[in-house]
């Protein structure tokens, strides 16, 4: 299974934004962002750089990409699928991306960030509806529950980070119980209820084209 082994933090000072990768250290002074807020590499800050609409649109689908941690083949499976769904495309796209395992237990507060969810989830410390699953990618359906094994719940990092979850990280589409190590998927998530950055609208034009 590929997957982006490079430095993160260039990620986000390439997208110019926060992709909050890297799990505690996004909230401190150490982030990268804080420190160096212009693009990595020898021409990183020079300046006026002119963007053209493609560039635009470039940008916003590997920021989606670096946020879900997809890498471009996937993605564009992704695309293929949302394309040929009812509805809204970029919507639909947003929430193939959100039903993902890894994104899931991150959404839940199992895990710092999707980084680290999609390692717990490849190490079998999650089960869905009661079943072991250590595919990252696996879509959760609605009423499905994703819960921490038993054998599980004494790991440190799933504990601080299930402390660390905080009230207002709860979303209205999941229900998560701290108690059972358990969260459940109520429904596909609305595009207005998911707090993603993106302007997805972009990546459609990219991919039309
Ligand atoms: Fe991005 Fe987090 Fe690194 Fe800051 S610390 S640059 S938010 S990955």
């Amino acid at each position: 299974m590929a997957r982006y082994t490079g430095a993160v933090c260039k990620l986000c000072r390439r997208e110019a934004s926060k992709l909050y990768l890297k799990g505690k250290r996004c909230y401190s002074d150490k982030c990268a962002m804080e420190r160096k807020a212009y693009p990595p590499g020898h021409h990183g800050r020079a300046r006026g750089r002119k963007v053209s609409p493609y560039g635009i649109q470039l940008r916003e689908k590997q920021k989606a990409k670096r946020i879900y941690g997809v890498l471009e083949k996937q993605f564009r499976n992704y695309f293929a699928k949302a394309d040929r769904q009812k509805g809204v495309t970029g919507e639909n796209l947003l929430q193939f991306l959100e039903r993902r395992l890894d994104n899931i237990v991150f959404r839940c507060g199992f895990a710092p960030s999707r980084k680290s969810a999609r390692q717990f989830v490849l190490h079998r410390h999650f089960t869905v509806d009661n079943q072991v699953v250590n595919i990252p990618s696996f879509s959760v359906r609605p009423g499905e529950v994703v819960q921490v094994r038993e054998k599980s719940r004494n790991i440190g990092i799933i504990n601080m980070a299930i402390q660390q979850h905080g009230r207002k990280d709860q979303l209205s589409w999941l229900n998560v119980d701290k108690d059972t190590y358990s969260g459940t998927l109520l429904e596909t998530p609305k595009r207005e209820d998911i707090p993603t950055p993106l302007e997805e609208h972009l990546i459609i034009e990219l991919y039309s084209k």
